[in-house]
């Protein structure tokens, strides 16, 4: 019989596509992938610097997987581990820790299966990591699949331990993508989200800059077989006009941009070591409307950054209330090792911290009703997910405006055109049947 392997990702949609990968190394060495309670005989808990106690969560983990399988072995990948091998090896239970240069050749460091009294590290500086591994994922419904294109990230954010635990940037080729593309059209997904750590850097590949990422836009747009393509997260200094005016008119990439702005002060955003200053911001979000009225713009915000007065907050406020966006995604700053924010003077206390996240919660909410009141009456192309809840399912437009309706099995992975017409009671958008036929 087959050995058994589950896996625990913990973060990003980057993670989620590697964990993919690594699910697909070991099938190929003959391990059957399982869920996390069917007792296997390995366990993969791939980690994330981001996620808040990322060391008490992996703990978490490990105790309950060896609760499942008291003798399985227990590796340890990830940013975290990349971060903080040695803490992650003293968790009792953990056998192996791969950082980042090592956690794809993870199958060969894997020889015999039996527990170890102190964990094996591997574990190079993260200059080591240079690189690149492509990846995918489906996700849990299979109606979309996150597309890994670039890795690691150049710049110095001064709240950020990525750079640290990814190493630099560097990318997938066109043809590489553009193969892995079709592969997914040929399996039936109709939605491509590509991530990186900094797509829009997309390009570098052994230290030197070798394409743009609008080339890479402009070779996926032509790939039969996939109806959508979105575009997770893009900072504003990389959208370039090109890159709009594109997705305007292209036939795939969807009217969604998903835009790290991180603070609306100037001030902040200089403290922050982020390369642009929010005029830009806004003229970004200007071109993109004027070019695609119905777009969905969501925002990336951090509260609570040291230095952040209450003025500085207010400032953030009103920017983004003024600003033509759909949603907020708002992250309550805290302090990492290794960065200069965590040296920094003016700490935020924790309360005023939660209240600010709060206070954004609630403009998030604000914006996003009045955008999806802005599309009703309107018809739209949706695709219907695989999720029941309380008998309804769920499913995207093109420009994520979500939508429910009664679960119907046949509607599930399928692309229909219906008119969008109320707004429930938690949120979501209601529909009729359109009377037009689909367009794709
Ligand atoms: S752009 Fe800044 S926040 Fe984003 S990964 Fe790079 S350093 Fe981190």
């Amino acid at each position: 019989m087959n050995k058994k392997v589950a896996f625990y990702t913990l973060g990003c949609k980057l993670n989620y596509s590697e964990t993919s990968t690594i699910g697909r190394l070991f099938n190929k060495a003959g391990f059957d992938t399982v869920n996390f309670t069917d007792t296997p005989d390995v366990f993969v808990i791939n980690t994330c610097s981001v996620t808040d106690n990322a060391d008490k969560k992996c703990k978490k983990i490990v105790k309950e997987a060896l609760k499942i399988s008291p003798n399985a072995y227990v590796t340890i990948v990830g940013c975290y581990a990349q971060l903080k091998p040695q803490e992650i090896a003293d968790i009792p239970g953990v056998d192996m820790v791969l950082g980042a240069a090592e956690k794809f050749n993870i199958v060969e460091h894997i020889s015999d299966l039996t527990k170890k009294p102190k964990a094996l590290v591997y574990n190079q500086p993260v200059s080591e990591a240079n690189e690149f591994v492509a990846s995918y994922s489906f996700g849990d419904n299979r109606t979309r699949t996150f597309l890994k294109v670039q890795d690691g990230c150049d710049y110095s954010c001064t709240f950020c331990t990525i750079p640290l635990a990814r190493g630099s940037s560097r990318s997938d080729t066109i043809e590489s993508v553009i193969a892995q593309a079709n592969e997914i059209a040929q399996s039936g997904v109709k939605e491509i989200v590509l991530t990186g750590v900094n797509i829009g850097d997309y390009g570098i590949r052994d230290g030197e800059r070798q394409d743009k990422f609008i080339d890479l836009v402009k070779a996926l747009d032509e790939v039969e077989g996939i109806d959508r393509i979105r575009i997770s997260s893009i900072e504003p200094n990389l959208l370039t006009d090109e890159i709009i005016a594109f997705v305007a008119q292209s036939k795939r990439f969807v009217p969604h941009f998903h835009i790290p702005l991180q603070s609306g002060s100037n001030k902040i955003l200089s403290l922050m070591r982020r390369r642009y200053k929010r005029e830009l911001y806004v003229d970004r979000v200007t071109q993109i409307k004027r070019l695609m009225p119905d777009c969905c713009i969501g925002v990336d915000v951090i509260v609570g950054f040291p230095g952040e007065t209450r003025e500085d907050f207010i400032d953030t406020y009103n920017f983004l209330n003024e600003l033509n966006i759909s949603y907020l995604h708002v992250f309550t700053y805290s302090e990492r090792e290794n960065t200069l924010a965590a040296e920094m003077t003016g700490t935020v206390p924790g309360s005023t911290r939660a209240e600010r996240s709060k206070m954004l919660h609630i403009l998030s909410d604000k914006k996003r009703r009045s955008f999806y009141e802005s599309q009703l009456g309107k018809t739209a192309d949706v695709l219907f997910e695989r999720d029941i809840t309380d008998g309804y399912m769920h499913g995207f437009s093109r420009n994520y405006v979500k939508v429910k309706t009664k679960y119907d099995p046949i509607l599930v992975n399928e692309l229909k055109a219906v008119t969008l017409t109320a707004i429930s009671p938690d949120g979501d958008v209601e529909i009729t049947e359109a009377e037009e036929t689909l367009v794709h």
